[in-house]
């Protein structure tokens, strides 16, 4: 058992802003409920990987966080976990649409995303469904007609399905940037500022990414009310 400071250093996590609670060290000390321990544990995780043990304690406070970590560092669970439990704490008619919206850059990313949130939040009921382009709209139209606590989709592919009438934002109170230094050199800055204005202000707001130039910092001072930044290693400016 080690210090919060002495884990900090051990695994070079650095927090920027006005708090800095304890890492959770372990999956007990999280208080995830029962049915998402279980599935960690099935998964043959052993413990949190640092910015889930650094991050998890700010998201469920509701703050605003900026992660910076590389790829490889269990971000995805790292946003996905909380917004389970929140999801289970409103309880929101997915049919009046998703309560998380999650920005990706890519279909292959989305779809990676997808499959960890329907094999993580089976045991919690959480219903997610996944837009990306370059495939048909009829069968992501159908999906989203049945109701997704969870939405995971390509700026393009959503903003299409926006103009098309067939998905509100209105519930979404869990904002999920993944990527977002990616999502930036792809060109997707217009369309993720078009999506933005139509969730609530009143909502979290997340962005994950693996490095921190001024175009990302940008996005995030407009995006992003008051953020806790949490960086792992050396995350070159
Ligand atoms: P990133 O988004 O940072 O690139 P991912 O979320 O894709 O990383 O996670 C990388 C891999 O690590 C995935 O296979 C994921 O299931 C696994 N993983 C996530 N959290 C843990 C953990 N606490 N312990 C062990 N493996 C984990
Ligand atoms: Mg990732």
């Amino acid at each position: 058992h080690i210090s919060p400071e002495a884990y900090r250093a051990k695994h070079e996590i650095t927090i920027i802003g006005n708090e800095s609670p304890a890492p959770f060290m372990t999956f007990q000390s999280t208080c995830f409920p029962p049915e998402i321990l279980r599935e960690v544990q099935q998964a043959g995780f052993s413990a949190p990987s640092p910015i889930q043990a650094q991050s998890w304690p700010i998201t469920l406070k509701g703050r605003d966080i900026v992660a910076v970590a590389k790829t490889g560092s269990g971000k995805t669970l790292g946003y996905l976990l909380p917004g389970f439990i929140l999801v289970k704490n409103l309880r929101n008619n997915s049919r009046d649409g998703p309560t998380v919206l999650v920005l990706s850059p890519t279909r292959e990313l989305a779809t990676q995303i997808q499959d960890e949130a329907v094999k993580f939040g089976r045991s919690s009921r959480i219903s997610s469904t996944c837009l990306y382009g370059g495939a048909p709209k009829g069968p992501q139209l159908r999906d989203l007609e049945r109701g997704a606590d969870i939405v995971v989709a390509t700026p393009g592919r959503l903003n299409d399905i926006l103009e098309m009438r067939k998905v509100s934002l209105h519930q979404v109170a869990y904002l999920v940037l993944d990527e977002a230094d990616r999502m930036l050199d792809m060109g997707f800055e217009p369309q993720i500022r078009k999506i933005v204005k139509q969730v609530q202000p009143k909502r979290q707001t997340l962005m994950f990414t693996a490095t921190w130039p001024k175009e990302v910092r940008k996005i995030a001072s407009d995006l992003l009310t008051n953020p806790v930044q949490v960086n792992i290693g050396n995350t070159d400016q």
